[in-house]
């Protein structure tokens, strides 16, 4: 029994000014044969647990490639999207007689020319292996995830965690369910009920609030006689492509007229709750005045409008200005994203007090702020997840220094990565657990690994192209009407002759 084994992982933000390049691809983020295998050893990711329970079945595995962008970003750029693509069916084919295949994917990939990159990528595969070999396919919770990808895969498998905890677990679905399908032993049949809705993700989490209740459900369905699956995705809503949405899928074993029930309760529950994720954000200054005011902390302060994680730049001023402004007399830790400052950091060298400008260059948002401080450190920026989230992985940031400004300590770095782990500041001698202010660019998925050390989390109030203030983003494509941009009432009247199609 030979299985092929393959992760291509890129999330798309039409807004963004960056496109999804080999920047994004680079050095670290890809790994082929062998080598991805031996990548992924002591992780707690999908291809990790896929390979755990391949292991256990005695199968052989092809490892094929691994590309996964170093950070969310603009659509990726045509001939990167199509290099990789191409290589990675290259690869199946080098692969020889499959019994299966398992890929790794995020679900909300956009590229040029390819608003719906991720089908594009499963087509091809299913084309290449046909339709007789199972292929089974991990999404993110964040999918958008379409009847395009539906039909080019045996079945998908969602996380069921946001703050994002169970990789390793859905890659070990993927698996088992691939394995079973094609011994034979199920026959998965997919129900997908597209819902016209986006959301932001702060509230989208599976720990408290309304997502965890449609979560709650998903997992109950789990348990049912003759489901198989069953997910729940909450979309990154800043796609501005026509078949945008929140989704649900189901999969039974060959009873279709069941997973088609279960998919519309799941898809109903998950509607009436939209109105719930509406988010709290408390004013930049207010929370930093009060946070510097208090005798507790740490405070963690999350500027969502700018997390790489979403697809921001990183390069947001707006803390960094507020910051200097209140001279703090308490070691408040926060990062920006700046190739130049860096490089004028490492020729300044260790221990020497410089005078720069910082951030504001790429977002098109903010403007660069000028600071003066010591350069503490320059380290190469490697850094290895060791929270709950994606534990194990090594995370590439490229040159970094570490920039004290009084009790400001600015962690400068070439390019924008995943803040879910507390090891961006740890691995360059900074502790967020002893700092008054630790600033966090993420939505939801830091709290697994910040909660705990954390005396109270913000969400802070600051413009970005992550902002979840989604009426205020120009969108033009999405097929209308779309909650919140517009007031729906009932999602399959909204979905009108679409809905069919869609299903
Ligand atoms: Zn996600």
């Amino acid at each position: 029994m030979k299985i092929a084994l393959g992760c291509f992982i890129q999330e798309s933000h039409s807004f963004s000014p960056v496109a999804g390049s080999w920047l994004h691809f680079g050095p670290g983020q890809l790994a082929a044969g062998p080598e991805m295998i031996r990548q992924v050893a002591g992780a707690r990711s999908e291809l990790a647990g896929a390979l755990a329970v391949a292991g256990q079945a005695g199968a052989e595995i092809a490892p094929l490639m691994s590309a996964v962008a170093s950070a969310s970003s603009g659509p990726v750029q045509h001939a990167v999207f199509a290099a990789l693509r191409d290589e990675l069916l290259d690869r199946l084919r080098a692969a020889g007689p499959l019994d299966g295949l398992c890929m790794v994917l995020h679900g909300a990939m956009a590229a040029e020319g390819h608003e719906d990159a991720t089908a594009e990528v499963l087509a091809g595969l299913h084309a290449e292996i046909g339709s007789a070999t199972p292929l089974v396919a991990t999404l993110d919770l964040h999918a958008n995830t379409t009847a395009q990808m539906v039909a080019q895969a045996t079945a998908l498998v969602g996380y069921h965690t946001a703050p994002h905890v169970d990789q390793y677990e859905t890659g070990q679905r993927a698996m088992s369910l691939l394995l079973a399908a094609l011994a034979g032993r199920v026959r998965p049949v997919t129900a997908l009920r597209r819902l016209p809705m986006i959301l932001p993700a702060e509230n989208g989490r599976t720990t408290e609030g309304p997502f965890s209740e449609v979560m709650a459900q998903v997992k109950a369905l789990t348990k049912k006689p003759d489901i198989l699956d069953a997910s729940a995705f909450s979309v990154q809503p800043w796609l501005d492509v026509w078949d945008v949405g929140c989704s649900v899928v189901v999969i039974a074993d060959g009873d279709r007229g069941l997973a088609e029930r279960e998919a519309d309760r799941l898809a109903d529950a998950f509607w009436q709750r939209r109105h719930d994720f509406a988010v709290q954000l408390t004013p930049t200054r207010d929370a930093i005045r009060r946070t510097l005011a208090s005798s507790h902390g740490p405070f963690v302060l999350a500027d969502v409008a700018d997390a790489p994680s979403s697809g921001a730049p990183g390069d947001s001023t707006i803390v960094l200005e507020a910051l200097l402004e209140c001279r703090p007399e308490r070691d408040c830790l926060l990062n920006i994203v700046d190739a130049g400052a860096v490089a004028s950091m490492a020729a300044a060298g260790p221990g020497k007090d410089v005078t720069l400008q910082v951030g504001g260059r790429i977002a098109g948002v903010y403007n660069p702020v000028q600071v003066s401080g010591r350069v503490r450190l320059i380290a190469d920026g490697d850094f290895v997840n060791k929270g709950p989230g994606n534990r194990g992985a090594l995370i590439h940031r490229g040159l970094t220094a570490v920039l004290q400004i009084g009790h400001i300590f600015l962690v400068v770095m070439e390019r924008p990565v995943i803040q879910w782990d507390p090891e961006l500041y740890r691995s360059v001698g900074l502790e967020p657990a002893d700092a008054q202010i630790v600033v966090v660019k993420s939505p939801a998925a830091f709290r697994a690994a910040y909660g705990p050390l954390a005396t109270e989390i913000l969400l802070l109030d600051a413009p970005g192209i992550c902002s979840p203030d989604l009426r205020s983003f120009p969108f033009v494509h999405v097929r209308r009407p779309l909650y919140p941009l517009d007031d729906i009432r009932d999602w399959r009247s909204a979905l009108g002759r679409d809905a069919g199609a869609l299903r």
